[in-house]
């Protein structure tokens, strides 16, 4: 016989942002099913880059961003693990006087949010940091601001909301949810059916099919950063290094190698679940790193990979209650912010399900900004994916 579960709420996800729902709500007392296609952060959220920054996000982003701040301090007494997470700060670097006016900019309207950002001057910037090339304008030095290892972080938030008693299913793909007078009804493709008052949709790039079934059609795209490790090098970067424009990226961990970001990658022929960096990113992204770092020119690339973000136009997340169905709740579309923000976003969930409501300034997030105006694909056929990625699973919203 088929198995089936029952819970307080259903986390369709098991990223950072599903797990840490999980587990916020575990705290709150409430009993939760965790559904994960694949492992529990074995997409974005455990493949990124590991940048755990504040510095750069969208001003209305910030909020959510300094309680992600403070959740992440907490991380051994939250999670069993610091997960390697170190307030390193992030060092966002100028070329040009123009980039530097907007550091300038940005470090003003910052300000009101605590992000406490010092700018350096090109002479100032050489005399600390002498291993930078030539020609910089100068950079913005957040020094709160961190890394850590998502490899390490994301499955560990899984595994403390199971200690607090979340069901968690990995290999457990949803293909399909029904909503009626019971609350939702969610079928896996193993049979196994979860009944739940409350779902929450962080199925993070593959979250538009679910939130279009129940009327919450939102443009959701897909992307695709190349990343990439060297071989381990004596210790020189003791910062997470970022460009205004964002073309290039890079950290060194404590073991030596650098992890370098920067360009994206398009999916193959065997489609995003196999995505990785292509030749052409890696070596461009190289010419740009050797250029801001001489000292990486011949550094030996030991390992390439991607991973798939969820897009939506402005960059900023959908966050928010549906505004049709009762008991559903969407967290998904973080782009590349959500390892940061991950952590708050799982508790605000986690606040909307058991009290309606949240302290945390999140109307930007709501989905219906995208009601007029935006290219959003309207709900499609059941059973048709078309605003979906190639592997996506059919999800379909079934009758009352
Ligand atoms: C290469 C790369 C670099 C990045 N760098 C950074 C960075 O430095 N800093 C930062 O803050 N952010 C970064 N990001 C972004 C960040 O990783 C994501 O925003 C974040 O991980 C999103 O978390 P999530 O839980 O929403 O999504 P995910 O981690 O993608 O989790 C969603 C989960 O839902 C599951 N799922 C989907 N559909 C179903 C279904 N039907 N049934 C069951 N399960 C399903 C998936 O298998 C997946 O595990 C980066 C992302 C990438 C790819």
């Amino acid at each position: 016989m088929a198995e089936r579960l029952e819970a307080d709420a259903l986390v369709v996800g098991g990223g950072i942002v599903g797990a840490s729902a999980a587990l916020a709500l575990r705290r709150r007392g409430l009993s939760v099913v965790v559904l994960e296609r694949d492992l529990c952060g074995s997409r974005s959220s455990g493949v990124n880059y590991g940048g755990v920054r504040r510095q750069g996000r969208a001003f209305g982003q910030l909020p959510l961003a300094q309680r992600a701040h403070r959740i992440w301090q907490d991380l051994p007494a939250l999670l069993g693990t610091d997960g390697e997470y170190v307030r390193s700060g992030h060092l966002k670097l100028a070329r040009t006087a123009d980039d530097m006016a907007k550091l300038e900019r940005y470090r003003d309207g910052a300000q009101p949010y605590g992000l406490a950002l010092e700018l350096l001057g090109p002479d100032e910037l050489r005399r600390r940091y002498p291993w930078l090339g030539a020609g910089l304008a100068g950079a913005s030095l957040c020094p709160d601001d961190g890394q850590a290892n998502p490899r390490l972080v994301s499955p560990a938030f899984a595994r403390a909301a199971a200690a607090a008693g979340a069901v968690i299913r990995e290999r457990e793909a949803v293909l399909q949810v029904e909503h009626g007078s019971a609350g939702f009804v969610a079928t896996t493709a193993s049979g196994l059916t979860v009944r739940a008052p409350n779902l929450l949709n962080c199925a993070g790039a593959w979250a538009g099919p679910l939130a279009a079934r129940f009327g919450d059609a939102v443009p959701l795209t897909q992307g695709h950063p190349a990343m990439a490790v060297t071989e381990p090098l004596p210790f020189f970067l003791p910062l997470s290094l970022g460009m205004e424009g964002g073309d290039v990226y890079c950290r060194q961990v404590a073991r030596g190698n650098v992890v370098l970001g920067g360009g994206r990658v398009e999916p193959g022929a065997l489609g995003v679940d196999a995505i990785r960096s292509t030749t052409g990113a890696i070596l461009a992204q190289m010419r740009r790193i050797a250029t801001l770092i001489p000292r990486l020119e011949h550094a030996q690339i030991i390992r390439t990979w991607s991973g798939i973000e969820g897009y939506l136009p402005d960059r900023q997340p959908v966050i928010c209650a549906s505004p049709r169905t009762p008991g559903l709740f969407h967290g998904f579309g973080f782009s590349g912010a959500g390892f940061e923000v991950g952590p708050a976003a799982g508790a605000v969930l986690a606040e909307l399900v058991a009290d309606g409501a949240t302290a945390t300034p999140i109307a930007a997030f709501d989905l219906r900004r995208f009601a007029q105006g935006a290219a959003v694909a309207a709900p499609s056929a059941a059973g048709s994916l078309a605003d979906s990625p190639a592997d996506s699973p059919r999800i379909a919203k079934g009758v009352h």
